[in-house]
């Protein structure tokens, strides 16, 4: 499917709506109308007054115009808007989203709210301008005041601190993050954590001097368990010398994988202060996880589970994955359930995504999806057990243009998921595949890009320390020091 823009430059969301309904849609700009192909073309020419429409699908025309209001919402949302519309009846299909394709629907209702100061009247607004179905309206409305209190009492000089350790015992097919896997490139640990080690040091004298506050710990990856005890106690180790761990409000590790998580290893992250793990099952199904090249079955993960317990884990989360390859309705229900039945604290349900650097997309696995949207509903079942929704964002690419949502039982929200999602605090990487974003307090963010890989973070760690110092230099810029 082509779609041609006609005398219109700006393109990037009706793009993404269009390529939402026609799959591998390409746009081509013109000032004119060109010569259009026999079949399976959407032609849209701005007018003096507005947008003429048409949407040609095997030879079925269908047409629509659209004025523009000078009272209605921005220019390029106007033109989604009525290329929505066209093509929901063209297509027979709606998108439970509407128009709305950006990563953070809570962002944009929280901006709205303080423009409007009326949380009626912003719902409308997702209704009329935005097409977005009662269901996600709810689902948002219900994270943006679980957040609000959370987002009301920020400072702008705290921060939370993200560790990365980007290694990982296999790749499973669908992950497009930075992580290497410890076969090929095991012998690069040590050298890894005794960098990362200085580089948090380094951070924490720079953010002491600039007179930041530390409120969260969040160690990803990878899998921060792939590396031995042993380099996890150091790095730990480093973390509980710098920092002044009693003002931590919390301190999450993400012990993703249980092929690689032990009780040694859930052990020293409850010894060295960590308040929260992360484990995620992903399926309770053995076929799925064999499915998406994970190495570890169903009763591994329960094992770990119970190891976390015996560590002293008060707080768990477990990530779960609707739509992988080979799961069914009645497979993901039966996991969902499963998390509950093990009382974890958190369930983070995610939407596979279809990511270019994955496995599934290079390899260009034959898949269907067809049943995620009833994999999604069955999310509702939470609410029964005191689950409630806490943080959501979404991602290009994923399917059937769905979200990733995590449940919370109360007062287990975790906050350095709110805090990065939203993106409203300051947020200082340490390791390779890092971002560091700095927020200042009228919301202006800047960031600053770690190394990608370990080996050039082994190779170049100066200008790890240099780009470090651009952080701290940033923060002085936004007047966060004091
Ligand atoms: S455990 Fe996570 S980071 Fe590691 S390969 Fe799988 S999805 Fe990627």
């Amino acid at each position: 499917m082509q779609l041609f823009l006609v005398n219109y430059d700006t393109h990037y969301e009706i793009e993404q709506l269009s390529r939402m309904f026609f799959k591998g849609l390409t746009v081509e700009k013109c000032a004119d109308i060109p010569p259009l192909p026999q079949q399976d073309y959407i032609l849209i020419v701005k007018t003096d007054s507005g947008f003429d429409y048409t949407v040609n699908i095997k030879r079925t025309e269908s047409k629509s115009t659209a004025a523009l209001d000078p009272d209605g919402p921005k220019e390029e949302m106007q033109l989604c808007l009525g290329a929505y519309k066209l093509y929901q009846s063209a297509t027979g299909s709606g998108l439970p989203w509407g128009v709305l394709t950006g990563v953070r629907p809570v962002r944009l209702m929280r901006n709205l709210y303080k423009a409007e100061g009326d949380l009626e009247k912003v719902k409308e607004k997702f209704r009329k301008d935005y097409l977005v179905s009662e269901e996600k309206i709810d689902l948002c409305t219900n994270v943006f005041n679980i957040q609000k209190p959370v987002i009301d009492c920020g400072n702008p000089q705290d921060y939370s601190l993200y560790i990365s350790i980007p290694f990982c015992p296999s790749r499973c097919s669908y992950c497009s993050f930075v992580s290497t896997s410890i076969k090929t490139a095991g012998h690069l640990m040590q050298g890894y954590v005794d960098n990362l080690c200085e580089e948090i040091r380094y951070t924490a004298k720079k953010a002491a001097e600039t007179g930041l506050n530390l409120k969260t710990i969040y160690m990803g990856g990878g899998t921060p368990t792939a590396i031995t005890a042993a380099m996890l106690e150091q790095v730990m180790k480093t973390v509980q010398e710098c920092f002044d761990l009693s003002k931590v409000l919390e301190y999450t590790v993400e012990a993703g994988r249980p092929d690689c998580t032990d009780l040694e290893k859930l052990q020293i992250i409850k010894k060295y202060g960590a308040t929260r793990v992360s484990i995620n099952p992903q399926t309770f199904s053995d076929n799925v996880l064999k499915a998406i090249g994970r190495n570890h079955t169903h009763a591994d993960f329960l094992r770990c589970v119970a190891d976390a317990r015996t560590a002293g884990f008060d707080s768990i989360n477990m990530d779960l994955i609707a739509g992988l390859p080979e799961d069914t309705v009645e497979g993901f229900e039966k996991s969902l359930r499963g998390c509950i039945r093990l009382g974890a604290e958190n369930i983070t349900v995610h939407t596979l995504t279809l990511k270019r650097a994955s496995n599934l997309v290079i390899k260009n696995e034959e898949h269907h999806y067809d049943d995620v949207e009833k994999m999604i509903a069955k999310n509702a079942i939470l609410a029964d057990y005191g689950y409630k929704p806490y943080y959501m964002y979404r991602q290009k690419s994923t399917v059937k243009n769905l979200e990733n949502v995590g449940f919370s039982q109360n007062g287990h929200e975790s906050l350095y998921n709110i805090y990065i999602m939203e993106e409203i605090q300051t947020i200082i990487s340490c390791g390779a595949g890092g971002v560091s974003k700095v927020v200042a307090a009228d919301g202006d963010l800047k960031r600053v890009y770690n190394y990608k890989y370990p080996q050039e973070y082994i190779k170049d760690f100066d200008a790890i320390i240099d780009r470090k110092d651009q952080v701290f230099d940033i923060c002085r810029q936004f007047g966060l020091d004091r």
